[in-house]
């Protein structure tokens, strides 16, 4: 048995990034640019209004100060409408967001500006702007005044999340270079097991891993490739696991404790993955399993077995398998594991000894603390209890924490807003 922080360092060392890949960019969302990527056009590609208004010339208003300017309408330019005529001194044209300017013109004069009701004003009209804070430039976005032809939008590491890919396309990015999407096969051991949609008989228990490994993969931007249920004979098991190793990453729930037909770590030997730890100082998920396959140059699998008690198989999870996806993404580890806070007990809480205990809380920030509930929960088994946990107390050795008391406590959602 080993500790957390040496079980975590173990897993660090096999995550390596999977290799990159080009990909559409609108299939890669969530993937880890292994590129850069640099823009082929100034962004804005011209100067732009950035208002409903009047484009005018600054030597107009800078003359009038506090006066009302009075100008002719030459123009009406809507979005995506160009002109090559130019604003002369005394007139101005009507121009909507996210047209060009026209030549001449040096700044927009907001249509609410507008008084004695010529907002409307069309071309051969006259608008009466009072714009006495008028500034030469206002309401224009410049060429190049978000990023220039050649420059780097996103550097090496960036996530794309949904501004990131806007920004690539926004830079002409149809494809990205970036760490593949890690493919990881769920394998779900047990004879007592029946699929959820099934009524379980006397001394049969529904599948939740299965589904709830393959959410939590999901979440984290990999893809789960379910395998279904393994009955506990080493025929099953062994076929199911020769499956899996075809994958990224190959979890697997059950049978990894000390019971007469825990009969996985065997069987994983047995397919060639070599065993890196099995057995954790922490409570719950002692029995948890890692391991690797190599294949000389070829790919890789790092294999989980997360214990089969289901609160058990997600606390692993959370520790374990959510850092080693990060970092095969492409992530620093840093970046990987749930974050982590000090809060305040609302109620005690008793450890465990000889191991630490994550324990399921709700989290509020009240008055600028954070404050943790202990909710109710009896152990391994119960998935109830951390159903609706925003975190997982982490409840030193031994310890019998009071209310009021401070402890460490991983994030796994944005705490409540409390009064
Ligand atoms: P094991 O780790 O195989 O010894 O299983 C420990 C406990 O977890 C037993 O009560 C199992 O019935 C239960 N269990 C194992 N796998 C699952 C699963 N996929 N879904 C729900 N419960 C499970
Ligand atoms: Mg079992």
């Amino acid at each position: 048995m080993i500790e957390l922080a040496e079980a975590l360092r173990l897993v660090a060392a096999e995550a390596k990034p999977l290799p990159a890949r080009r990909e559409l960019l609108a299939l890669a969302h969530g993937r880890v640019l292994a590129e850069p990527v640099r823009s082929d056009i100034d962004s804005p590609a011209w100067d732009r209004s950035m208002m409903d208004g009047f484009a005018v010339r600054s030597e107009d208003f800078l003359a009038a100060g506090d006066a009302v300017v009075e100008l002719r309408v030459v123009l009406d330019l809507a979005a995506g409408v160009t002109t090559q005529e130019a604003v002369l001194p005394g007139t101005a044209a009507r121009i909507m967001t996210g047209a060009a300017i026209p030549p001449g013109a040096d700044a927009v004069v907001p249509v609410e500006r507008a008084i004695d009701g010529t907002a409307t004003a069309g071309v051969g009209r006259c608008v009466r702007l009072h714009e006495p804070a008028f500034r030469p430039g206002q309401h224009i976005a410049r060429q190049a005044s978000a990023f220039a032809a050649g420059d780097e939008v996103l550097p090496v590491g960036s996530r794309l999340t949904a501004a990131e890919v806007g920004v690539a396309a926004e830079a002409g990015a149809t494809h990205v270079v970036a760490a593949a999407k890690a493919r990881v096969a769920i394998l779900t051991t047990g004879s007592e097991l029946v699929d959820a949609a099934a009524v379980p008989a006397y001394g049969q228990t529904r599948n939740s891993n299965g589904p709830m490994l393959a959410a939590a993969v999901a979440l984290l931007e990999a893809e789960p490739i379910p395998l279904g249920i393994a009955a506990d004979r080493p025929e099953a098991i062994r076929a199911a696991i020769q499956q899996g190793l075809a994958a990224d990453v190959l979890l697997l729930s059950g049978g990894v404790s000390a019971g007469d037909f825990d009969l996985v770590p065997e069987i994983l030997e047995a397919c060639g993955v070599r065993q890196v730890f099995h057995k954790v100082r922490l409570k719950p998920g002692k029995p948890v399993w890692f391991g690797k396959c190599e294949r000389g140059q070829g790919p890789r699998t790092l294999v989980f077995g997360l214990p089969g008690n289901p609160a058990s198989a997600l606390v692993c999870f959370e520790l374990f398998v959510r850092p080693a996806l990060g970092m095969l993404a492409g992530l620093p580890e840093s970046a990987c594991h749930l974050p982590r806070a000090e809060a305040v007990l609302t109620a005690g809480c008793r450890g465990a000894p000889g191991r630490p205990v994550f324990f399921p809380c709700r989290l509020a920030r009240r008055q600028g603390q954070l404050e943790a509930e202990p909710l109710r929960w009896t152990g391994s088994a119960d998935l109830r209890g951390l159903a609706g946990a925003s975190g997982l107390l982490q409840i030193p050795e031994g310890a019998a924490c009071e209310r009021g008391d401070t402890v460490e406590v991983l994030v796994r959602t944005p705490p409540d807003d409390a009064t």
